[in-house]
């Protein structure tokens, strides 16, 4: 199929002369092949790679979309070298990152090829240069930023007298999501990159991206001017990666500790953090635990971060607490796990974060740490953002949401939860337990159960106390009839609704009422008080009307009581993790019996 390959076992699938192949039979493919053995040094093409060369060399708007580590880089950089197509002269690539750019550039030079940045943070003299280098037709590739574009008015005249002088051969925007508002990632500047196919009509544009998601990929294709490109596309399924939600209780640190030196010792790996003061407290901690750990983060200047990446990539910490700034487009093949310490703000930033993990294609786990409070803070931040308009935060509300779901839903395999997020069908068959539900279905008995009834009542509950601003906590204790002093003070224990859940399991009530806000039932939302300090109310959410008026049911899967299947063991992971150091005393710990008690959920591990 055209899943994910390991990139070990995908060698060179086309090579020179293989004339059998549609895709070897243009002018150019001799030379292309010349190219990719001589200067890129690589013995034949990924997935995709030589197809989407072969569409821009032949003059054509390309969208490529290949997840992290799939090989974007090189369907811009080859065609760049190659001479024989319908373009030549400078191929102009646009990203979002100067890290990122020096990164390439540095690359790119090391293998003799002519490429050069121009970014806000260059010197003038340089930049003098390169101008120069550009005017005079010897830079290959051109990296800039969007910024830039938009602000040095010298830049876009150089670039338009390489157009008029037919030498400019084609325009590449790598990160092409950040063009799109729905992305997770917009960036303003983005936007005006539409410019380009009403300026250059005949130049042609390769937008390329690792985001999945189709309503962001119509909306880039539809802003850059290039609705009828030829699209490469390809499954985003990552088979070697095991995916893990785990409850975030107070022992994670230990946790943390236990994977990076039990089970991957002298191995490295990612903790994300959601702050600059998060990653260096979790570095400390972890540091204390006697763990080779450090921080990265935007606030630190840009020589130490340098240094920190460089000391990573060279393998000398176990792991980097960082913000999710750290990454992109870092070319780390044996990273072998990502750990999300505090949510995700949205699944696509996930899906990318945790695609950092196993490039090689060796086994690598993702391990998603979570607290339905992390979700609360999340949320008042969001709230109280003076810098984004309420668009924005509607949007980011809802990506939170779709987060929150996925981290709820303990049945579903969470492949085809991910890749369903990003309109790809996906066979949970296929996840061949690479997955904690998929892992958990195998040992234990759910039942779904209907929640309409429970659902009506508590939405009479909130409706009658919202009012007096009460957080989750205190609604869950009027919900179960609780007699706190502040219950009675309040006046609730009088309200519709009390106790009416006193027959729900407190676990099984946490997990309601977090579903309810993740479908808009229920909501979340700050209210700043008259000290400043901003509380989390909840209330009744958009779609309650619904159930009130009696049109809707809802549902839910629960573990059922008792129900581990005693006599199967739970399953081998088929392409398991080398994880011959874990103890046999530890192995034990973890078998399912845990699922007996169907308060807490197995731990598996990879
Ligand atoms: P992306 O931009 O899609 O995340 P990159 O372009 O940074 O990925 O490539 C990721 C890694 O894969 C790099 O180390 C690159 O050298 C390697 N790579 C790319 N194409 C090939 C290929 N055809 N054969 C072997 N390695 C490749
Ligand atoms: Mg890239
Ligand atoms: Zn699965």
């Amino acid at each position: 199929g055209n899943a994910y390959m390991n990139p070990a076992k995908q060698m060179a699938h086309l090579a020179d002369g293989d004339i059998n192949n549609a895709e070897m039979r243009y002018e150019w493919s001799r030379e292309v092949c010349g190219v990719l053995r001589n200067v890129f040094k690589l013995p034949g093409f990924r997935h995709n790679q030589l197809e989407a060369i072969n569409a821009t060399l032949s003059g054509k708007d390309v969208f490529v979309l290949m997840p992290t580590g799939g090989g974007k880089s090189l369907c811009y950089q080859l065609p760049a070298l190659v001479y024989g197509g319908k373009t030549k002269g400078t191929t102009i690539v646009i990203s979002p990152l100067i890290s990122l750019m020096q990164d390439q550039v540095e690359h790119l030079l090391e293998k003799g090829i002519s490429a050069a940045m121009v970014s806000s943070r260059g010197e003038a003299g340089q930049r003098r240069n390169t101008f120069q280098q550009l005017k005079s037709g010897e830079l290959s590739l051109l990296y800039v930023s969007p910024e830039m574009l938009t602000t040095n008015s010298q830049l876009r005249n150089v670039i338009s007298s390489l157009y008029q002088r037919d030498c400019l051969a084609r325009i590449v925007i790598d990160e092409a999501h950040c063009v799109s508002s729905w992305g997770h990632d917009f960036r303003p500047d983005y936007k005006q990159l539409g410019q380009f196919k009403k300026d250059y009509p005949n130049v042609p544009l390769m937008a390329l991206t690792a985001t999945a998601n189709e309503r962001v990929r119509l909306d880039v294709a539809f802003n850059l001017n290039i609705t009828g490109c030829a699209l490469f596309t390809q499954s985003f399924n990552r088979p070697n990666l095991y995916y893990e939600v785990r409850d975030k209780q107070r022992d994670v640190l230990e946790e943390i500790k236990e994977l990076m030196q039990v089970k991957y010792p002298g191995k490295s790996g990612i903790v994300y953090c959601h702050s600059k003061n998060s990653c260096e407290e979790t570095a400390t901690k972890l540091n204390r635990l006697g763990l080779k750990v450090t921080y990265y983060h935007a606030g630190m200047d840009p020589e130490e971060r340098v240094q920190v990446q460089i000391g990573w990539q060279e393998g000398r910490y176990q792991a980097i607490c960082a913000t999710v700034a750290f990454g992109m487009g870092i070319d780390k093949a044996d990273v072998r796990f990502v750990v999300h310490y505090t949510l995700p703000r949205n699944l696509e930033g996930y899906y990318q974060e945790t695609g950092r993990a196993g490039r090689d294609g060796l086994p690598s786990e993702c391990i998603l740490y979570y607290a339905y409070r992390d979700a609360t803070s999340i949320m008042t931040m969001i709230d109280r953002d003076k810098d984004i308009d309420y668009d924005t935060k509607e949007k980011q509300r809802t990506f939170l949401k779709q987060v929150l779901q996925y981290c709820e839903n303990q049945t579903d395999c969470r492949r085809h939860q991910v890749l369903q997020y990003f309109n790809e069908k996906f066979d949970s068959k296929d996840c061949r337990n690479q997955c904690d539900n998929c892992r958990i279905a195998a040992v234990c008995e759910f039942e779904t159960r209907d929640i309409t009834e429970i659902t009506k009542d508590i939405i009479r509950t909130i409706l009658a106390i919202q009012d007096d601003n009460v957080t989750m906590l205190h609604c869950m204790d009027v919900f179960r009839g609780a007699r706190t002093a502040k219950i009675q003070g309040a006046g609730h224990n009088n309200a519709p609704g009390y106790a009416a859940g006193k027959d729900v399991e407190r676990t099984d009530m946490e997990r309601i009422f977090h579903h309810l806000v993740a479908q808009s039932i229920l909501k979340e939302s700050a209210i700043v008080n008259r000290s400043g300090y901003a509380a989390s109310y909840l209330r009744a959410g958009s779609r309650a009307i619904f159930f009130l008026s009696g049109t809707e049911r809802l549902s839910l899967t629960f573990l059922k009581g008792g129900g581990a299947k005693k006599s199967k063991p739970p399953p081998k992971p088929v392409n398991s993790a080398p994880d011959a150091t874990v103890s046999k005393s530890k192995a034990t710990k973890s078998k399912p019996t845990k699922a007996l008690n169907k308060t807490s959920r197995p731990r598996f591990g990879m």
